[in-house]
């Protein structure tokens, strides 16, 4: 099983190809969904693929399948992929990895003239990043279910432009119906986008799962009044109060092994003033931990914490909740074939959860799924210096390559 190898100069030569499209100053990339440079990403990739042997089918909401058959052509298939888009100011990897190993594995399977029972799809997701259109893993959660075809194609940009327009536009309005079929498995190799990898020296993560993560607003009440005037003792500033919230927050998360992240990311003051106490603060918590129980104890924990403030100071205080999402566990099976691929080939590997979203995640819905991460350097992401080692991009892709084959039943 360990002798297959992939091409790890000819996948980093692909990155760096593919990387053109889109290229800012600081050598990453600005490649937003359905954008003529997204287009040129897309051309790319059917016109490799096409070279490849495979068959490419496109869907109604521009995800892209590129089909390696299997000797069962009834079979349901294998797939693996991610996304080509990138954020405004991202990177050469994110999501792009995805794509390119999938491709890469066909590339190696054609060298050695491997063949397998069930099909392997390799897929290009429309719009992960969710930059442009408002929301993230478009072709995702359109292909499993969770947004209908036509509710998508009507989602516009900030100036008015649908995304049905600009699939049509740019040429990418498939004909294929979108998901209906049966998928055996779903694999997404994708960069960690944390530090975790790096600093074990560990060169594979097997994705366990991703995160919970509860988000919830803070408005925190007091009295307007002159900053001059004013007495310290006779003071409702809600200002204070919220300091000494957030910095509660912040501790509860040390409370708990391992640590939820709990993030106070955005502030509103009023009146906003310089020299009058503020008289109402409004902050948002995003928290986020892999186990639902011990996020929802994070969050009861927090809000007595701002409760308990609010008494003390003599303020008003009210805790929304305004989002939430379950963790999600992957497929065991799944998350079995990357450990065991990573052993079988002498490739370290531990297990990990992700604390981003993925197309990998909607998968779960329909199919098996899984995931395997490697390391990017100083976990940086959602960056134009977001950077990756080619012989990681192997690593991976060797291990990715061995769990799909493994699926998809190597002949
Ligand atoms: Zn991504």
């Amino acid at each position: 099983m360990s002798d297959l190898r992939s091409n790890q100069q000819r996948l980093w030569d692909a990155h760096m190809e593919m990387a053109v499209f889109g290229a800012t100053p600081k050598g990453g990339m600005g490649r937003l969904a359905l954008t003529d440079d997204d287009k040129k990403a897309r051309d790319l990739f059917v016109q490799w693929s096409t070279e490849a042997g495979c068959e490419v089918r496109v869907d109604g909401v521009g995800n892209i399948f590129a089909r390696r058959a299997g000797r069962d052509t009834n079979a349901a298939p294998v797939m693996t992929g991610s996304h080509l888009d990138t954020q405004p100011l991202g990177g050469r990897f994110d999501g792009i990895l995805g794509v390119l190993s999938g491709l890469e594995i066909v590339r190696t399977l054609n060298e050695h003239g491997v063949e397998h029972e069930k099909p392997i799809d390799v897929v290009c997701w429309t719009d992960e990043e969710g930059s442009r259109f408002g929301a993230g893993c478009v072709g995702s959660n359109a292909f499993v279910g969770r947004r209908s075809v036509e509710e998508t194609l009507k989602m516009s940009d900030a100036d008015g432009k649908s995304i049905g327009d600009e699939l049509k536009r740019i040429g990418y309005a498939g004909s294929e119906p979108v998901g209906g079929f049966d998928v055996d498995s779903f694999f997404e190799i994708h960069i960690e986008q944390g530090p975790i990898l790096e600093n074990e020296g560990i060169q594979v993560g097997a994705v366990e799962g991703a995160q919970a993560s509860t988000g919830y607003m803070v408005t925190v009440t007091g009295e307007e009044g002159h900053a001059g005037t004013l007495p310290m003792v006779l003071r409702k500033d809600a200002m204070h109060g919220a300091a000494r919230m957030i910095d509660a927050v912040d501790n509860v998360a040390f409370d708990f092994d391992p640590h939820p992240v709990i993030t106070v990311g955005h502030l509103r003051v009023r009146p906003n003033s310089r020299n009058t106490i503020p008289g109402q603060v409004i902050f948002t918590i995003d928290s986020r931990h892999p186990d639902d129980e011990t996020l929802a104890a994070a969050g009861r924990a927090m809000i007595n914490a701002c409760e308990r403030i609010a008494g003390e100071r003599g303020l008003d205080v009210s805790i929304e909740k305004t989002s939430h999402r379950d963790a999600v566990t992957f497929n065991n099976d799944c998350v079995e074939a990357v450990r065991a691929a990573s052993t079988a080939l002498g490739i370290t590997c531990m297990d990990i959860y992700s604390g981003a979203g993925h197309d990998a995640i909607n998968m779960t819905h329909v199919c098996p799924s899984g995931m395997v991460f490697i390391p990017c350097e100083d976990g940086i992401s959602h960056n134009e210096l977001e950077n990756a080692r080619p012989e990681d991009l192997a690593a991976g892709t060797d291990v990715l390559m061995h769990a799909v084959l493994q699926r998809a039943v190597r002949l």
